[in-house]
């Protein structure tokens, strides 16, 4: 069984188990139909019909996953990685969107520093802001699949290394809502008024982040 949405087709798999509801995804441009083994199909056509917008905003943000790995994600830009045999530095073509290194392995390398640097100096900027008592936390990075920041009691900051695909207003937000919590161990209504002080338009940069 095939869909077409604005003129491509997209295949739709129909998966049945011993489910209660029926829910639509989509995954590698694949529509995944998952249901019991009571609808029929004329069910099933006549709820993927009704779901088409929806079901097109899905392959939407499916693609545009999928591109997120494909290029350079560089502080809330995106760059076509351009691979240069000769080059031994790392050059930014702001205008034109482009980042010139000779490997892979090199752009990782500055990636990793760069992540490093602006962390370090974001979290300067961000906790020299903060009027409340607060420890100066150590910073720790690393990827995570699930959360932007964690922060420990032990006064460590865990921010995901994946950040630096955000702008700065994105990172500062994820920043101080982790030193927020060296005052509020939770997110309660005091919680996020204190984040709302040094990061007025959170709810913009959360919504962003949640994309
Ligand atoms: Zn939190």
């Amino acid at each position: 069984m095939r869909m077409n949405i604005n003129d491509v087709y997209y295949e739709i798999e129909i998966v049945r188990k011993n489910n209660k509801n029926t829910y639509i995804r989509v995954k590698d441009n694949k529509i995944i139909v998952t249901t019991n083994y009571f609808v029929s199909q004329n069910r099933i056509n006549k709820m993927i019909q009704e779901n088409k917008q929806i079901i097109y905003k899905m392959v939407l943000s499916n693609s545009k996953r999928k591109e997120r790995q494909d290029k350079f994600y560089y502080l809330g830009n995106v760059y076509d990685i351009i691979k240069v045999n000769t080059l031994k530095i790392i050059d930014i073509d702001y205008q034109n969107n482009r980042i010139y290194t000779n490997t892979d392995i090199f752009l990782d390398k500055w990636l990793k520093s760069q992540i490093k640097i602006i962390f370090e100096e974001r979290l300067k900027a961000k906790y020299s802001q903060f009027e409340e008592k607060i420890p100066y936390p150590s910073l720790r990075i690393r990827k995570m699949k699930t959360r932007w920041g964690v922060c420990s009691k032990k006064k460590i900051v865990t921010l995901n290394s994946d950040l630096i695909k955000y702008s700065l207003d994105e990172i500062d937000y994820v920043i101080v809502h982790e030193l927020s919590h060296f005052i509020y161990f939770n997110h309660s209504k005091d919680f996020w008024n204190l984040v709302s002080k040094y990061c007025p338009k959170y709810k913009e940069y959360r919504k962003n982040l949640k994309n």
